[in-house]
């Protein structure tokens, strides 16, 4: 057992017993993490009601396999603005869940903690936007390595360029030309342009989708992300309800 400082994310927190708490943390130091913090619910003074749903905290804490210890907590940031809003905690609810189901225990990932604050984020301070969400999750599929091919059809090589018909299989988790499609939903010719800058501007906001463009990156991050989660997420059904 090692002490340690982390910067952390909260991703989901459980009472236990008369007066505990295990939460699971995704850290910037140590990757994904579950740990108790004893006596959290009475403790003001060490937790301070900082142990919270979307919270970005500084704890400390002392690392074991399974199940860690949390001893302090101050909070950076609480995100109380997205629990005002049930499209908001949908929209959050969801990003954690799927970076408690994609991200491996204890294995940093810098950029995708950068990604996850970012979304955080930009929930607590701007309205909700199923552009944003495509922006989180197009970055979220490419930092774990599981991007689609964007640039060219995946079966012929011919590049996109923005006019050919194009189609997208839910089996085969890939995009095609006209050509080599075979039974696929039809998509958009921009969209893997429109994806393409998402990775490329690296902030939310900036890439703007046309009604047709976002139903048809949806269904294809959608199916990619159930791909590799392999069922889908609770909170994604929450989130289709609430959207
Ligand atoms: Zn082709």
């Amino acid at each position: 057992m090692r002490s340690s400082s982390v910067e952390a994310i909260v991703l989901k927190v459980l009472d236990y017993g008369e007066a505990d708490v295990i939460a699971t943390l995704y850290t910037r130091e140590q990757g994904k993490l579950r740990g108790i913090a004893p006596n959290a619910r009475r403790s003001r003074k060490r937790f301070g009601g900082a142990l919270d749903l979307f919270a970005r905290l500084n704890i400390s804490l002392r690392i074991r396999e399974g199940l860690s210890r949390l001893e302090e907590a101050a909070i950076i940031t609480l995100s109380s603005h997205i629990r005002e809003d049930i499209t908001k905690v949908a929209h959050a609810g969801y990003a954690c869940e799927l970076t408690d189901l994609l991200l491996p225990d204890g294995l940093p990932n810098s950029r995708y903690y950068r990604l996850l604050s970012a979304w955080l984020e930009r929930l607590n301070s701007s309205p909700p936007s199923p552009a944003d969400r495509l922006f989180f999750e197009i970055n979220t599929l490419n930092i774990l390595g599981y991007r689609p091919e964007l640039a060219q059809c995946s079966v012929c090589g011919v590049p996109f360029d923005g006019t050919r018909p194009l189609t997208f299989h839910p089996s085969a988790h890939a995009i095609t030309c006209r050509f080599c499609a075979g039974a696929g939903r039809p998509v958009a010719p921009s969209v893997p342009e429109r994806l393409r800058s998402c990775l490329v501007t690296g902030r939310f906001g900036t890439v703007v989708f046309t009604t047709e463009e976002l139903a048809d990156a949806g269904f294809i991050l959608d199916n990619l992300i159930i791909a590799h989660t392999g069922k889908e997420p609770k909170s994604l059904r929450f989130l289709r309800e609430v959207e």
